[in-house]
């Protein structure tokens, strides 16, 4: 199953409003917020509200897909909106899995990152 027994993490605390969060997008499934240290001019994460265990992309399986989609989508609509920075050219969509990846907070996120052109490959 996909009951979740990790510990919370502070993602939850932006989730419940304990922490206050600069939410760009919300629904039943999946909340989005800028970044509190930006790296790029629009630096959005894109998190499930239940973490389903996903502490990263490493815990994911067939019980993910819809949720996976979902961020993804969103992910895309929020690197289109100008009034958060984003530019005509794009976006970069990241995710840190693991710490090799730099990874901090165990619960998936993903970045969206624009307003500036990026160099490839990432430090
Ligand atoms: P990671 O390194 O795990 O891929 O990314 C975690 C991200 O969460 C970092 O970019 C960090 O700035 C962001 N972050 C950590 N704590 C908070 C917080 O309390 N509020 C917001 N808005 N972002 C946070």
């Amino acid at each position: 199953g996909l009951r979740d027994t990790a510990p919370e993490t502070i993602f939850d605390k932006l989730i419940g409003g304990d922490i206050p969060a600069s939410v760009v997008y919300e629904d039943d499934k999946v909340f989005a917020f800028k970044d509190i240290n930006p790296a790029a001019p629009a630096h959005i994460l894109v998190i499930p509200k239940d973490r389903m265990n996903l502490s990263g992309l490493r815990k994911s399986s067939p019980e993910h897909v819809e949720i996976l989609g979902k961020l993804l989508v969103a992910a895309g609509e929020i690197s289109k909106n100008k009034e958060l920075g984003f530019g005509d050219g794009g976006a970069r969509i990241v995710i840190n899995d693991g710490e090799d990846a730099g990874q901090e907070v165990p619960h998936l996120h993903v970045h969206v990152l624009g307003g500036r052109s990026m160099v490839w490959p990432p430090g």
